[in-house]
């Protein structure tokens, strides 16, 4: 047992845990839960949790069904939600692993692992920081969701009218309860829509907050009889959620993507990333906006990314360079939406910048304009691409790119496509109320 494992032991013992919740993602990004009591942990740390990896989506058949979970002690947080309770309960986010103890090649969380091996071995660490946007939507009489919003506010407005602040606030509260820190907060742009910014950390620390993230706003909305959704499009004609991720290299001198005398404060190495993203940006869609419904909030007009650009200035670029030097110099990527798998999507995204590192990518120049607004031949002119249309097509794009899908390893690539090409046949066949309502009476 390790120093920080026995600290964890004695973690639980003083704050009187009874249960923990091992955690880790299937390959669609669900958290999954397995409890065990506390008496459990020191046997967790030694010798892992056995469970069935074949009741789990993408993992293994029930041929080789015995995993084993490996719990991350750095990981350790008791949940503020059931502390009102006689007795505690914490989470640890795991590993999984086959049950002679090797690392299992089709965890989300190894995947992003092997990624940040490779850059590690460049001499960088990464630092991300994810900026997840969801709706707060008001429930019917049977708890069930809907899409009715649970405010009038707009972006950045203040109380009254911003009736949700109050359950933003208990998020945030419970949020810092477990360790994060937050940056900012604020109501965004929609009804009903909201913002939660926290601070960065290194890829793993991030893909890690974001699963946590995600279950704890449920957790604190449905406290509140709310609906929290981070359901890509909600409304048509509405801005849809985000999950823009500001991404910067550091090395031992500090943050490798910074210089000064550049005019937008980046370096070589900064642009070379950037130029890595903004080549498989069509292949990493799949995982980065991996369901049918990421596609209708990728259109123009609502603050989204459609063109694989990059802009010092304007938010229809894929890339946006805030204004941001030194330490903070960084780019903002922002095509990724809250449904992904948080691993695996950083893994994509890393991935695509590390090669663009390795074959010195050249970004080419910012686009200052609005490109949602420039003609076929005008993108063609400055050599801008598009974001895939569809769930089908990006799954298409990521099959063809080699770089992507080394970067996710063979097996999560196969069960992963397999996953996304059965939700959009499915999806094909599905008689939708657009087409009844403009069809069942015209002919
Ligand atoms: N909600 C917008 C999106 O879908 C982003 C708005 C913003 O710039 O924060 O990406
Ligand atoms: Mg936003
Ligand atoms: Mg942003």
């Amino acid at each position: 047992i390790t120093s920080e494992e026995q600290s964890v032991l004695q973690q639980i013992e003083e704050e009187d845990v009874k249960f923990l919740r091992l955690q880790f993602t299937d390959i669609t990004g669900t958290v999954k839960n397995v409890a065990v009591p506390a008496s459990q942990a020191e046997k967790a740390f030694e010798e892992g949790i056995w469970f069935d990896g074949s009741s789990i989506e993408g993992f293994v058949r029930i041929q080789e069904s015995d995993m084993r979970l490996e719990p991350d002690p750095e990981t350790f947080a008791v949940l503020p939600w059931r502390s009102n309770s006689d007795y505690a309960s914490a989470r640890l986010i795991c590993d999984v692993a086959h049950t002679d103890g090797t690392p299992f090649a089709g965890g989300p969380r190894q995947v992003l692992k092997s990624v940040l091996e490779r850059v590690e071995e460049m001499g960088y660490t990464v630092s991300i920081g994810p900026e997840p946007e969801f709706f707060l939507f008001k429930t019917d009489e049977e708890g069930n969701a809907t899409t009715i919003p649970h405010d009038k506010g707009g972006y950045f407005d203040l109380a009254p009218k911003d009736l949700a602040s109050d359950v933003r606030k208990e998020i945030i509260f419970t949020l810092e309860d477990m360790g994060f820190e937050i940056e900012a907060s604020h109501h965004e742009v929609a009804e009903g829509q909201h913002e939660i910014n926290f601070k960065y950390d290194d890829a793993l620390g991030a893909a890690d907050n974001i699963a946590t993230f995600r279950s704890v706003v449920r957790a604190v909305a449905a406290q509140n009889d709310l609906h929290a959704t981070f359901m890509p499009k909600p409304i048509a004609e509405i801005n849809g959620s985000g999950m823009h991720s500001h991404i910067s290299l550091f090395d031992e001198d500090g943050n490798a993507f910074a210089d000064d005398s550049d005019e937008f404060n980046l370096s070589e190495l900064a642009y070379k990333f950037m130029g890595g993203i903004l080549n498989h940006a069509e292949a990493f869609a799949a995982v980065t906006n991996p369901t049918v419904n990421s596609y209708k909030r990728l259109v123009p007009g609502y603050e989204a990314p459609v063109y694989v650009a990059w802009s010092d200035t304007n938010r229809s670029a894929l890339v946006r360079v805030p204004d941001a030097a030194g330490t903070s110099a960084r780019f903002e990527i922002r095509n990724p939406d809250p449904s992904c798998n948080p691993y695996l999507a950083l893994a994509a995204v890393i991935g695509a910048g590390l090669h663009g590192i390795e074959t010195d990518a050249d970004p080419g120049e910012p686009v200052r304009e609005d490109i949602y607004e420039f003609d076929d031949e005008k993108r063609e002119e400055y050599g801008i691409t598009t974001l895939p249309p569809n769930l089908d097509r990006a799954a298409d794009a990521l099959e063809n790119d080699e770089v992507i899908t080394e970067a996710l390893g063979e097996h999560v690539t196969e069960k992963f496509l397999q996953a996304k090409r059965a939700n959009y046949a499915d999806y094909k066949t599905h008689v939708s109320s657009w087409e009844t309502e403009r069809y069942l009476e015209k002919f």
